[in-house]
């Protein structure tokens, strides 16, 4: 470790994603306390940008790395085909092997610059509340900042579903998932809806739902998601992921759904690669023939709205790729969203990072105050972080160095 004993660290020579000039920053006791010219011997990161660490909002780490568990013809199916494929190969899950495949992960994530996760886990029949013990155990040992939402895969409205739900809330889950997509018809996803809400309120746990996953302007619940979280007085706690039928409807219907979700104070979660890829098909379906798409990133941006990214799935029957970098990650939002503006590259890397953190009720920032979970990138600049290899030079935890890659800090720039 880089950082003295006590947790002292003094980065010396440090860019920064908002400034053209260099800058010390001195992280003690785990946050940062100083900011500016300072005295004293240090890390000197040679002008490279330091920022807080990427923040991975969304992914499922109790599904991660199941590809070695597939045979060839269980690749490229739909949505629908792959929740039934799961179901197989969660009949044989066992808890360390679950920590097993998501602790690897986990170390990856961090080697990438993560230095806080959200993780969905599966809470249902066929698994029981195995991934969640799995990925309450890593959480208590991790290197990373891990929140773990109880994801309610079969749904609510069963008593026995929604009691395992219960269950999982009162056995580590920090919060509450939802997905309105299992319920048959539009008339139980708002029941859904509406169960969630009362669950949240019942146990005063924050709530993230999966909600309007395609194109189909016709799966649109993210106004009643905005109404409910109001009527329940929610505001503030809740985060919609995916959120890709606002694309698809009119603008006029887009904007007054956006007002909503502002004045709702919800958080919009956006995972990019897997949104374009979701299949929903048949072959006659139109909204999913080229791809699938993506929300209004840069409305709900100007709206004001928290939009944060998420890598969703790694390696798994939902999304066979992923290499655990939000570089990557945030490389495909750009290029989804056409976000190619002077002054995107440093709005993306927030929404990778500080936007996440907000999510997860972390104080990630570069003022003094805030939580020394920083990163140093190979780049001089935001633009160029998003230019270069994305190998994460030093990652730094509360003011110690968890990961360093220093053949590329001699080499790269
Ligand atoms: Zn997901």
């Amino acid at each position: 470790m880089v950082g003295v004993p006590g947790g002292k660290l003094l980065i010396k020579n440090a860019a920064t994603p908002h400034s053209r000039s260099t800058t010390d920053i001195l992280v003690e006791d785990g946050a940062i306390s100083a900011v500016g010219t300072l005295e004293g011997e240090g890390m000197d990161v040679g002008g490279r940008l330091v920022m807080p660490g990427f923040v991975n909002v969304h992914t499922h780490l109790d599904k991660a790395d199941l590809l070695s568990k597939m045979s060839p013809d269980q690749y490229g199916k739909s949505l629908e085909e792959n929740r039934e494929l799961l179901k197989a190969l969660k009949k044989n899950y066992r808890v360390e092997e679950i920590r097993e495949r998501a602790g690897r992960v986990i170390d990856e994530f961090i080697a990438n610059g993560v230095t806080a996760i959200r993780t969905q886990v599966d809470v249902d029949a066929t698994g029981g509340l195995k991934p969640l013990e799995a990925l309450t155990q890593l959480r208590d040992a991790s290197r990373a900042e891990l929140q773990i939402c109880a994801f309610p895969q079969e749904g609510v409205l069963r008593e026995d579903c929604l009691g395992r739900v219960e269950d999982a809330l009162k056995s580590g889950a920090d919060l509450l998932g939802g997905l309105p997509l299992v319920e048959k018809t539009r008339e139980e996803q708002l029941q859904h809806i509406e169960v969630l809400c009362e669950l949240a309120v019942k146990h005063d746990v924050d709530l993230e739902v999966q909600v309007d996953e395609s194109n189909n302007p016709e799966d649109f619940l993210l106004p009643v998601l905005a109404e409910k979280t109001i009527e329940y007085g929610l505001q503030g706690r809740v985060s919609a992921t995916h959120c890709i039928s606002l694309s698809a409807v009119d603008d006029k219907i887009a904007q007054e759904t956006i007002r909503l979700v502002k004045e709702a104070m919800m958080n919009v979660i956006v995972t990019p690669s897997a949104n374009m890829i979701t299949r929903f098909d048949t072959a006659d379906d139109v909204h999913s023939r080229a791809s699938n798409s993506i929300t209004r990133v840069k409305e709900l941006l100007a709206a004001g709205v928290n939009v944060a990214v998420g890598t969703d799935n790694i390696r798994d029957i939902f999304y066979p790729l992923g290499n655990c970098s939000m570089l990557r990650e945030l490389h495909v939002l750009a290029s989804a969203t056409r976000m190619t503006g002077e002054e995107d590259p440093v709005r993306l890397l927030g929404m990778g990072s500080a936007n996440g953190a907000s999510i997860m009720g972390l104080n990630y920032g570069l003022e003094k105050g805030c939580t020394g979970d920083l990163i140093v990138l190979n780049a001089r600049n935001a633009r160029e972080a998003l230019n270069t290899t994305p190998v994460i030079p030093y990652v730094i935890k509360g003011g110690h160095v968890v990961c360093e890659s220093v053949h590329e800090v001699e080499h790269g720039g």
